[in-house]
């Protein structure tokens, strides 16, 4: 197989593609919190207070030495961060190591209502929740790794100046841009 084609670098990404993130993004906050209402108020409080924890860390830690602080990134959160956040290091991204364990929390936010939809269809099965965990998991595997895949990080700086995801899920990446 032949080496895979230079795609375009953004220094800011279309409109169109920071909606389709965000859209994506959000759809699964709402399923998660109807399928979390399912079990109590207090479980769908906790679960978008847990989501909104994750958000503003990501924010806090992660956007703020990426090269897109204060640009528009795939998932607008570049500018977001540069709205409440001092800009950061780029090197502390590019040097960051993420290992699986550390990204136990993110995976949560599908896989939460994921085990308490299938905790609910056992208990009392419902069309419903059914559907909603088809919705939830389909928005967090494959339409995540498509936006992914074909128009976030093949587009992306700092993928190429180092990217602690980048280094996990495509380890064999990293001789390609170092
Ligand atoms: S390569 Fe890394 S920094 Fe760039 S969009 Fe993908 S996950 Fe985000």
């Amino acid at each position: 197989m032949g080496a895979e084609p230079k795609k375009q670098i953004f220094e800011n990404y279309p409109a169109w593609v920071v909606l389709a993130a965000n859209a994506q993004a959000i759809s699964i906050y709402l399923l998660g919190a109807v399928i979390m209402a399912h079990l109590g108020i207090w479980a769908m409080t906790a679960y978008l207070a847990m989501c909104l924890f994750l958000e503003v860390k990501l924010l806090a830690t992660g956007c703020v030495h990426c090269y897109y602080f204060g640009k528009l990134c795939f998932s607008g959160k570049g500018i977001v961060s540069s709205w409440f956040f001092k800009k950061g290091a780029p090197e502390v991204l590019a040097k960051r190591v993420v290992t699986w364990k550390e990204l136990v929390p993110d995976m949560l936010v599908a896989l939460l209502p994921a085990g308490a939809a299938v905790f609910l269809l056992i208990r009392d099965f419902q069309w419903l929740v059914l559907g909603l965990l088809i919705g939830v998991l389909v928005l967090a595997f494959p339409v995540s790794g498509f936006i992914r895949g074909t128009q976030a990080c093949c587009h992306c700086r700092q993928r190429e100046l180092g990217c602690p995801a980048e280094k996990l899920f495509r380890p064999e990446a990293r001789q390609g841009h170092n």
